[in-house]
């Protein structure tokens, strides 16, 4: 029986306690960065293990400051993947600098480490790592790549908030890594991001950096024991995060295992459901990934299929059920193609797993019946479709 409610692609999971945290910050009077977001900094850096974490207003800030703080300038290239939100990329361009794509392994659809050295020039200076879906990159080989050649290693983790790599949580491992807080990923704040590093001096300028420039944030100048005096130490951003914001990062990251939770029990479901049907090729959790199941992507096996994946997802609409796409890769871009060349083909990978991809509904907001109606809708399009 198809659903007669649409099932939404994604929600955020917003409850009392959320509600509380911040109607307690409008009542402090700290509406913007202050002892919220001071604390939520704290929790953050010790739930992944990272000496500093710096809270900023979005992925995208957090992403960008990293890179002007490790000092990425014009004629510098970055390595990235183009399977990934054009942010990753975009941040490059902000900097002056250039982003060079390294195709993807099809499996994990994380960057092929192996295919990265054959992008090197003497102007690499960072590579940006980005653990697709909440799957880990293989970034034992990365970061030793990155040490051979001394570059700044950024890791995109906008997917990645509980993952672990060899039982070590992302954010502790690269130079610098950049979390998301947007309304539809695993910790929400509605709009948010934290860079988190062991470098004392990198967290100190993305901070600056987050604030015009500015050497004391105005908690500082604004408390009894503050002062008026500031200086400008760079011409800075303002990208700072708000503690109305940094109110439910807290509450969200208290309840984090519970909608981990959620989120892997539907994906087992997932699992089981799909792992028997040739039409499709299921997410892989590789041996040395703990897996944060932020995107459930399935792979048509478009050959054993009458539709391609444009009519798959109209199929599923009219089965109530919402999806989505991740990524168009970032290359096909008009502002890309017509930027740098690029041409189908350059990145065959990440071109070709694209053509098969689909998201589906995966978030700690919906119940055992809603994955069993997804289960139930893509079924019954592949019994309708099959060649
Ligand atoms: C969501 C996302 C971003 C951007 O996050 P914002 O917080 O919206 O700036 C960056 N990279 C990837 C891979 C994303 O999915």
């Amino acid at each position: 029986m198809a659903r007669t409610e649409f099932l939404a692609y994604g929600l955020p999971l917003i409850e009392a306690d959320d509600i509380e945290g911040v109607v307690d910050s409008l009542k402090s009077n700290w509406i913007t960065k202050g002892p919220k977001t001071a604390e939520f900094e704290q929790q953050f850096a010790a739930y992944v293990g990272a000496k500093y974490a710096v809270a900023v207003n979005s992925c995208t800030a957090a992403l960008h400051l990293a890179l002007v703080a490790a000092g990425i300038k014009a004629g510098d290239e970055v390595i990235t993947t183009p399977m990934t939100f054009a942010a990753s990329a975009n941040v490059v361009i902000h900097t002056g600098a250039t982003p060079v794509f390294v195709d993807i392994d099809p499996v994990t659809m994380n960057i092929d480490v192996k295919q990265i050295r054959a992008k090197l020039t003497p102007r690499t200076k960072a590579i940006i790592p980005v653990h697709i879906a909440g799957h880990p990159c293989e970034l034992d080989e990365l970061m030793a790549l990155a040490r051979e050649f001394n570059l700044f290693v950024l890791e995109d983790a906008a997917h990645a908030v509980y993952t672990q790599y060899k039982g070590r949580m992302i954010g502790s491992i690269g130079n610098a890594t950049a979390f998301s807080f947007y309304a539809t990923k695993n910790l929400a704040t509605g709009e948010g991001g934290m860079v988190t590093t062991d470098d004392a001096e990198l967290a100190d300028k993305v901070r600056v950096m987050s604030s015009h420039g500015m050497s004391r944030n105005a908690w500082n100048r604004y408390t009894a024991t503050g002062s008026w005096f500031y200086e400008v130490l760079y011409p800075g951003y303002k990208d700072n995060m708000t503690d109305i914001q940094a109110a439910l990062g807290i509450s969200q990251l208290a309840k984090l295992e519970r909608m981990q939770g959620i989120r892997r029990d539907i994906a087992a479901m997932y699992q089981a459901a799909f792992k028997t049907m040739p039409e499709l090729e299921i997410p892989v959790e590789l041996d040395y990934a703990r897996h944060a199941w932020h995107l459930y992507i399935i792979k048509l096996n478009l050959a054993t299929l009458s539709i391609d994946r444009a009519q798959f997802i109209e199929e599923l609409k009219a089965e109530q059920i919402g999806t989505s796409v991740h990524f168009i890769p970032v290359h096909f871009h008009p502002y890309y193609r017509d930027t740098y060349g690029y041409q189908p083909g350059d990145f065959p990978q990440a071109e070709a797993v694209y053509e098969r991809i689909i998201s589906l509904p995966l978030y700690p907001k919906m119940s055992e019946q809603d994955a069993q109606d997804v289960i139930e809708a893509v079924k019954r399009v592949i019994a309708r479709s099959r060649r």
